[in-house]
């Protein structure tokens, strides 16, 4: 399969059209931005560590009857995908709270969430990403209602999946964004789950290993990308 037009670049991803209809090709980068892109800055590395774990969940996930738009991986790169028309809609699924919830909640991070929660998104840059609840979702018409609940379920399928998986690599999934599209007549997951869209702290520590260690400044970004290969991919 090869490269066609540039469809789309986004933060973190190009996307190309593949020489096949109905294909696409993400192209992961090592760009890294935060804040609606008021902060950006380059993770060296961190392109291999999206495409190769992303190809990783998305085959245990695919075994597991979860539909996902992977196909295959074709560079440490780029992986070959299904083209979807995506929901513009990001799901959210916490275990722990963190980030934005903590702010929201008052309750501290770290705190633990006995029944995982799900929050939606309306994903728009000029917006900022708002949290919109259901009724808005029917009033913007970003989905039926039947997609709505299939998107949760699915969500929280998802969530019962890769939490113990990652958990016996050693890594607490404390939370993690999703996005859906159509294609076919039927809904995919798509976009990629990586430590740029997943919260994951070291399970024994508590550690962050993930793009928070960018967003607040903490150091060691490019190594905690590196951890999360190996935990999740196996040794470079
Ligand atoms: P929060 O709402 O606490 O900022 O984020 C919750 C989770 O969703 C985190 O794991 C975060 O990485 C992910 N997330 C939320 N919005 C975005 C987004 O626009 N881009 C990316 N890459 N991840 C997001």
């Amino acid at each position: 399969m090869e490269k066609r037009e540039k469809l789309y670049e986004g933060k973190a991803k190009i996307v190309y059209a593949a020489n096949e209809p109905g294909f696409i090709i993400q192209y992961f980068k090592d760009d890294a931005t935060a804040f609606n892109a008021l902060k950006r800055g380059t993770i060296v590395g961190k392109g291999v560590v999206n495409n190769r774990m992303s190809a990783v969940l998305f085959t245990m996930l695919a075994k597991k009857g979860v539909p996902t738009h992977f196909v295959e991986t074709l560079s440490d790169r780029e992986m070959l995908c299904r083209r979807l028309d995506i929901i513009k809609i990001e799901t959210i699924a916490r275990n722990v709270v963190a980030g934005s919830l903590a702010k929201r909640t008052g309750l501290p991070e770290g705190t633990a969430i006995r029944q995982p929660v799900l929050e939606l998104y309306y994903k728009s840059d000029p917006l900022g990403d708002p949290m919109i609840n259901e009724e808005h979702v029917r009033m913007l018409k970003l989905a039926t209602p039947r997609e709505v609940a299939w998107i949760k379920r699915m969500a929280l399928k998802i969530n019962g999946l890769l939490r113990p998986y990652l958990r016996r690599k050693g890594l607490l999934l404390v939370d993690f964004k999703l996005e859906f599209g159509r294609h076919a007549g039927r809904l995919w997951l798509g976009d990629e789950i990586s430590p740029d869209t997943c919260r994951l702290w070291d399970a024994d520590t508590n550690e962050k290993l993930d793009k928070d260690r960018f967003r607040r400044d903490l150091g060691g970004v490019e190594e905690a990308y590196q951890e999360v290969y190996r935990r999740v991919v196996g040794p470079a």
